[in-house]
Parts: C-alpha cells; structure tokens; sequence
C-alpha cells in the first residue's frame, strides 16, 4: 500500500465543521484539498462526512512493556472453566509464543498438550501452573522448544520430552529458550493503528543506542507502523537511522520521591542536555518531586519544549511557577478515571483539586499535551479524551469537575506535533498524510469519543488500520 495515491472524498475537515471536501493523497504527503475528481491511479475513499483528523500523536508511551504485556494471558480466576480459558487463550491475536500465567486445577483437572492442540489458538503455547513448577505445552510449542535444545546436553534434552506435554521444573530451561522471543511489536502496533494513532513519544527512561538501533530494525521490518520519537538516557544520540521515523526527544529524569538524586547532579543533567540543544522531560508524580524540578529548572533554565511527565499534583502556586519557567505538562487523563477512586480514598480531601489539572493549566497558558503512558494506563487515547471531558471515575465519582475540558481542546492533546506535543496539527496540502478518519462528524463524536469511531489510519499515505 506504499505510496498508493489516495482521495478521500466528502469528509469534514475541524477547521470546515459540517462542509464536505475532498483531500488527495500521494508519495505520503497531503496534496490537494477542496472538490477533486478522482485521477485515474487514486484509490477513492467515501468519508460519507465523517471527521478526518491528524493522526494521532500519544506522548507518553513504553511500547516494548506494552507489547511484553499483549503475551501473556491469565489463566487463573477469574478464569474459571475449560470453556473461558478456551475463550480466553483465542482471543489473543497473534502467531508468537501465547504465554499463560496462573493457571490452576480448578479450571481444568488435567490441562494437557492434546486439550491445548484441540482448543487452543494454531500457535505455539506454554502455560504456567501458578506454583511456577509445572508448563504445559501444545504440540507446536513442544516442537519449537526442542528444536531450540537441539545444541543443549542429553539429560536436558531429556527432560524436555514428554507426551502429554507437562515438563516440571524446567522454568529456567524455558526462559533460557525463549528469551530471544521478542514482544509482539507487531501487535502493539496495529492496536494502536486501530486507535487512529500514527506517532508515539516513548518515554523510557533507560532507553537507549540499542533501543534506538531496535526500534529502527522493528520499523524498517514493518513491525512497528507508527513514527517513533524516543527518548531516554542522556547517552543516547543519533547514532544512526535518524530521519523521518524515528527522532530523538527529550533526555528523561525519572525522579523518586524516596531517593531524589543530589541537587547539582539535577540541575547538571538539565544543563548536559540543553547545552546539545536537547529537550528535558522529568517525571514527577508528588508535589516533592515538582517542587524539587522546578527548583533545578529555575537554576539551570529552560528551553522551549522542556516538559514535566504526569505533573499528578500541583498545587496552586506551583501554577505559576510553572508558568514562569515556561515548562509544558505531559498528562493523562486516563488516569482520573483508572485511578480516580483510589485517589479520592487515599488521598486528603484538601489536595483533591490539585490532581491531575487541565483545565486551571490550560488557563494560566501552561502548554499541555496528552499521553497515555501504556501499558501503565489504557491504551486508548479516546478512552481519555473521555475522563478529560467528564473527569468520571470509574465507579461514576468525579474528581476535580472545574478542571474539565471541552471535547475541542482535549482532542488537542494528541493532535500535537510529534517533536513539538504542544503545536496542533491540522489537515492541510504539505503536511505528510498521517491521518485518522472517523465515521461519524465532530458534532456527533464530540459527546461520544470513542475509538470505535476510528474507520481508517494512514501514516505517510501509507493504510495502517482500515476496518473494512
Ligand atoms: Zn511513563
């Protein structure tokens, strides 16, 4: 589907609400909007008026754990019969390893490798008894793990045959054999296709030149669709693959409230990476940690595009100081709705307003921009477009309502830019054509954003997701 010309005909563009146009797609880039009659090699798309945005940016992401997360599935309660643990392990997509973890006798007396082979997904399989002595293998997981001991002695080998596919104590042998298994990189992807997204910021903090050189070979191999900006450690550098791919972000401070690194040694990473012109982004979930930040920031200074991760509590007078320094916040609003009760049981009453600000930030001209920290938070963006508008919990409780924001502005938070998570993008002739279309106008989705909506997603003209 590479450089496939495309016209997407009759959707409605956020700058046009409820007009019809026409835009054209070819070599990647967005070249024509307004009424088009289709060329001869353009491949029409009917948005029948439904929305077409930018596609969506998440900046904050761990997409490898995400991926390591999409493998295994629980096999335990609340999984509680052959019949859900059926269901379970086939509704796992894939054709990697499925690892199951936890299971129990009490869902199936004698799971064995013909059960497995008869009811199970047609890829290799190895559960864990949730005593951690006993796997239980199909007949294509048994086979791929001895040809894997082909070079190991006899007496291991040994001990990795058996008939009815249940190999006790052999938890070490098996880590060793699948270790070189990589996550479902693949998968991660395309779900987040699914969501409308087209770029991902991946935050973590120990990401590396052998991070960058794997996410490079992960999106040159066609695993991973989406464009990557990665940052990490201060010891990562371009060291090679850099273009419009893959890019370099922030250098990343992941601070702990319980051993916060010596002062100086703060305010010498910031001042490390601004002098390579590099953005910083520090993590900071307690009001320590920002106080602690925002004291370095004020020693070391700021350049635009430098960011706080989270900011989860800010009381009032941080506001302004984050104002001053001209710092952006990295925010998700999913959490108010995943973590939202257990905030209000757990933490005082009197600090309630000051989690997870958007509105009171947006207010004081604090630049904010959405991630959703998968696989820590759901990785539906829509799903927190959703709490930033309602600010709901999930058992329907409300945490901060003055802090809500309209539909238009939170669906801002994931329009940003890539390198740049507080400049909207729009839909215009130049831009490259990352683009999520919707089934339905912003009048419509605006009180129902949900990613069941998304019916297409392109990346460089290039379809990513298309749910036909
Ligand atoms: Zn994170």
């Amino acid at each position: 589907m590479t450089n496939q010309s495309l016209l997407i005909s009759n959707a409605e563009l956020l700058s046009k609400p409820g007009r019809r146009n026409d835009i054209s797609i070819s070599n990647g880039t967005i070249t024509k909007i307004g009424e088009l009659t289709p060329s001869g090699s353009e491949v029409t798309i009917d948005a029948k008026g439904g929305l077409l945005i930018p596609g969506l940016n998440d900046h904050h992401v761990h997409l490898i754990s995400y991926a390591a997360s999409l493998a295994s599935v629980q096999c335990g309660p609340p999984i509680t019969s052959p019949e859900t643990l059926a269901e379970a392990l086939n509704s796992q997509t894939g054709t990697y390893w499925l690892r199951g973890i936890g299971f129990h006798e009490s869902v199936h007396p004698n799971l064995d490798r013909q059960w497995l082979d008869e009811n199970g997904p047609n890829r290799p399989i190895r559960i864990q008894h949730r005593s951690g002595r006993l796997w239980i293998l199909n007949s294509q997981g048994l086979a791929l793990i001895q040809e894997g001991a082909a070079g190991l002695r006899f007496h291991e080998r040994a001990r990795l045959n058996s008939d009815d596919g249940r190999l006790y104590d052999v938890d070490e042998l098996l880590g060793l054999l699948t270790r070189q298994q990589s996550p479902p990189v693949d998968v991660a992807s395309e779900n987040l296709a699914r969501f409308g997204i087209t770029g991902i910021n991946d935050m973590t903090p120990s990401n590396d030149s052998n991070t960058w050189q794997w996410f490079a070979e992960l999106q040159s191999s066609g695993s991973l669709r989406q464009k990557v900006r990665m940052s990490g450690r201060p010891e990562l550098t371009e060291s090679a693959h850099a273009g419009a791919q893959l890019t370099m972000g922030e250098t990343k401070v992941h601070l702990h409230d319980s051993s916060l690194p010596d002062f100086s040694e703060l305010v010498k990473t910031i001042d490390n990476s601004h002098r390579i012109n590099r953005t910083i982004a520090v993590h900071c979930v307690t009001e320590t940690e920002l106080v602690f930040t925002l004291s370095a920031f004020r020693s070391a200074g700021t350049i635009s595009g430098d960011r706080i991760e989270h900011a989860s509590l800010v009381p009032p007078a941080l506001i302004e100081q984050l104002q001053e320094l001209e710092l952006g916040v990295v925010t998700q609003p999913n959490f108010i709705l995943e973590r939202g009760d257990s905030y209000l049981r757990n933490i005082p009453v009197a600090e309630h307003p000051f989690l997870y600000r958007c509105r009171s930030l947006i207010d004081a001209h604090i630049p904010v921009a959405f991630g959703t920290d998968l696989p820590f938070g759901d990785p539906d963006p829509w799903v927190s477009l959703n709490a930033a508008t309602n600010r709901q919990t999930a058992s329907g409780d409300c945490l901060g309502e003055s802090e809500c924001i309209s539909p238009d502005i939170a669906l801002k938070g994931y329009l940003g830019d890539l390198s740049h998570p507080f400049e909207s993008r729009s839909i215009k002739a130049g831009e490259p054509a990352d683009c999520c279309l919707l089934d339905a106008p912003w009048e419509v989705l605006k009180d129902d954003l949900r990613s069941s909506h998304v019916a297409l997603t392109t990346r460089d003209g290039e379809v990513i997701y298309s749910r036909n």
